[in-house]
């Protein structure tokens, strides 16, 4: 085996789950984050199949369903809050669109992050600012911590990729954008959800959404809108409230409650959508895993899957093969089918998800109740199973536990 000083870039999901497998191997793992700490933002993420399968095989399921979220299922609801469709939790044998094992995406963090503790070194409140490869390693050069070598650098480090940008190109090159723009943040407004995660939708390409969090009286908000890419300061959280509130300005539901909350919200965030698509997920001694290689955007409810699922792989294939350029080989052999059908959006895509007038608006919420019937139950249940299609490699450091 090579030197074995790795640098992951990104504490998100893919980042802490790679430094886990990759310590349980004996690798040296050093994680440069730019949070000051792991970032609690996001709504719920849905552990189906293989991504389901690599917590359960990290030890971890007992305590993912300790801090998994009680949900009765999606509505659909209208302005003064009356259902107008519904898809229980229960339906598709919990793996329907709010799958049976719903997790907070800051809990399943926290959760990862503990994991790998107290082995792996993180340097927090920082980035990558260069890097420069030799024959032997990689010099990596950050915007605080002083310059280190290392033998391998991952890009963990999502859809805006650091590692990408210097080691691949420019992101314009490898994002797709979806036209689609999306806010999420926490509140400890009352809104009487009786458990649902509810979600409105307005004429425009609106979508606002509330799902009640894990701690009493906490609710997860959603604000999403179609639009032509729009340039905005990524770092200037009050634009991007003003925008929001434009935008979502004189409509019904909870949306004006919403908008007051997320002034003050701990955790908002607020990204384009996008797809990444890269035809290689390394170059020399730089790989990418999760969204920053692959990123199926959370239309798919895939994304975490994919993230668990590459961070194992990729471990796993650095453990065994001795040769790094074999092991970023055969991660992407390995991961290629299983990326390209995630990446395939489900029915109607982003249109769906957000419809932009009335009647779309009836359409999509009429094929929401058909899709527990036949013949749309067999469409639908193909698009949820696809968390599993994937044979999880056996490595000699993953036997399950
Ligand atoms: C705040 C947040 C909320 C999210 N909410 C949802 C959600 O509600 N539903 C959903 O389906 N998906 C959500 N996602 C996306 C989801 O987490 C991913 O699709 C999936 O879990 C794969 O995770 P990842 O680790 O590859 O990427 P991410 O989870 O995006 O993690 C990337 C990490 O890299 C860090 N990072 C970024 N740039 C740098 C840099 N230059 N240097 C160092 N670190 C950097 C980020 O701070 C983040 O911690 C969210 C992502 C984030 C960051």
């Amino acid at each position: 085996m090579e030197s074995n000083d790795i640098l992951i870039s990104g504490a998100g999901i893919a980042g802490p789950a790679l430094a886990y497998w990759l310590r349980e191997a004996g690798f040296h793992v050093t994680v440069v984050e730019r949070a000051p700490a792991p970032r609690p933002g996001g709504q719920t993420v849905d552990l189906r199949g293989a991504g389901r399968e690599v917590i359960s095989r990290m030890g971890l399921m007992e305590r993912a369903r300790a801090v998994s979220v009680e949900q009765r299922g999606m509505a659909m609801v209208n302005a003064s809050g009356r259902f107008t469709a519904r898809m229980p939790a229960d339906g598709f044998d919990g793996e329907g669109m709010v799958s049976e094992i719903e997790i907070l995406r800051g809990d399943l963090g926290q959760l990862l992050y503990e994991a790998t503790l107290p082995d792996v070194e993180y340097l927090f409140d920082d980035t990558v600012t260069g890097l420069s490869e030799d024959d032997e390693g990689v010099t990596v050069t950050f915007e605080k911590a002083a310059d280190r070598r290392f033998t391998l650098v991952v890009g963990a480090d999502g859809l805006h990729s650091r590692v990408r940008s210097l080691a691949f190109g420019p992101e314009s090159e490898f994002v797709r954008p979806l036209d689609l723009y999306t806010a999420w943040f926490t509140t400890t407004e009352e809104l009487e959800l009786d458990g649902w995660f509810q979600m409105y939708s307005a004429p425009g390409g609106l979508v606002a959404s509330a799902r009640p969090g894990r701690l009493p009286g906490e609710t997860k908000a959603g604000l999403s809108f179609r639009s032509a890419p729009l340039s905005y300061d990524r770092r200037d959280t009050a634009a991007q409230q003003g925008l929001l509130e434009r935008r979502f300005a004189g409509l019904g539901w909870h949306v004006p409650r919403l908008l007051r909350a997320m002034r003050t919200a701990p955790d908002f965030f607020f990204d384009s959508m996008g797809q990444v698509r890269l035809d290689r997920w390394f170059r020399g001694r730089v790989a990418l895993v999760g969204d920053a290689g692959y990123c199926p955007t959370p239309l798919t409810g895939l994304g975490t899957s994919l993230g668990l699922v590459g961070a194992y792989v990729l471990a796993g294939e650095l453990a065994t093969a001795g040769d790094h350029r074999v092991a970023f080989e055969n991660h992407d052999r390995i991961m290629r089918p299983y990326v390209q059908q995630a990446q395939q959006l489900p029915p109607g895509g982003a249109r769906s998800y957000a419809p932009g007038n009335a009647l779309a608006i009836r359409l999509r919420d009429l094929s929401m109740r058909s899709m527990t019937s036949w013949p749309l139950r067999s469409l639908f249940g193909a698009q949820f199973a696809k968390a599993g299609n994937i044979e999880l490699p056996d490595y000699d450091h993953t036997a399950a536990r």
